[in-house]
């Protein structure tokens, strides 16, 4: 289980202020999947994403995409929407996120990410 599925069952609770979820898909240089460990994909949460997005990049903000980085691999942003912390662990806790991946799946699960999907491969 991840540390966020477990801070959410443990009852804790975040701020609910706006920002923005977003899950990072991880891709080789030449634009197949990749995977760090069992770990396909990041779900992170930011108000201000594309400087958040630049942290990553720059191999910080978050230890499995500071690998990723490390590794050579893509931060391919899959999939945004509108939400708060708390959100950002709900989308945590419903588990594998490849299905919910527009980049993965051709047709990619709602889950709770609603209908909003940030890219799709048409
Ligand atoms: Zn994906």
């Amino acid at each position: 289980m991840s540390i966020g599925a477990r801070n959410y069952r443990a009852g804790k609770r975040h701020s609910t202020r706006a920002g923005t979820v977003y899950l990072v898909c991880f891709r080789n240089p030449d634009g197949s999947k990749a995977w760090v460990g069992h770990a396909g994909h990041y779900v992170g949460w930011s108000r201000f994403l594309s400087q958040r997005k630049v942290r990553h990049e720059a191999g910080h903000g978050a230890r499995l995409t500071s690998v990723a980085v490390s590794l050579g691999l893509v931060l391919e942003l899959a999939r945004t929407m509108p939400g708060s912390k708390n959100d950002e662990y709900r989308v945590k806790c419903s588990g594998g996120q490849t299905r919910y991946c527009p980049l993965c799946s051709p047709s990619p699960s709602r889950g709770v990410w609603g209908a909003a999907i940030a890219r799709t491969r048409s």
